[in-house]
């Protein structure tokens, strides 16, 4: 069988210009600001704005919403999020323990 691709529902993506994107310089995101968790929130609020003035500027535009990727970390390690078919996480001693402990309670 060979393999076919369909492709559907068009859409825009639109990216924020980066933190560190001085237009005329760039630098790292990460020393404009070195907490991860404030620059994505930065990132977001940058797109909530642009989908608003997309929405109020632009027409044929049906919907304009903010999405984001996101990934299971493990609290104790910081890796990737990975368990086996019991639910029991791959990573690291910590966070089985805190699985065994929760499945004795
Ligand atoms: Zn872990």
């Amino acid at each position: 069988m060979m393999k076919i691709t369909r492709k559907y529902e068009y859409r825009v993506e639109v990216y924020p210009r980066s933190l560190g994107d001085f237009v005329m310089a760039r630098m790292s995101d990460y020393v404009i600001e070195p907490d991860e968790e404030k620059r994505n929130l930065h990132y977001k609020k940058m797109c909530e704005e642009i989908a608003s003035k997309i929405k109020q500027r632009i027409g044929n535009v049906a919907s304009a919403n903010v999405i984001c990727d996101c990934e299971h970390l493990c609290s104790y390690c910081g890796h990737k999020w990975d368990e086996d078919e019991n639910g029991l996480p791959l990573c690291c001693d910590e966070a089985q323990e805190e699985f065994k402990n929760a499945i004795h309670t």
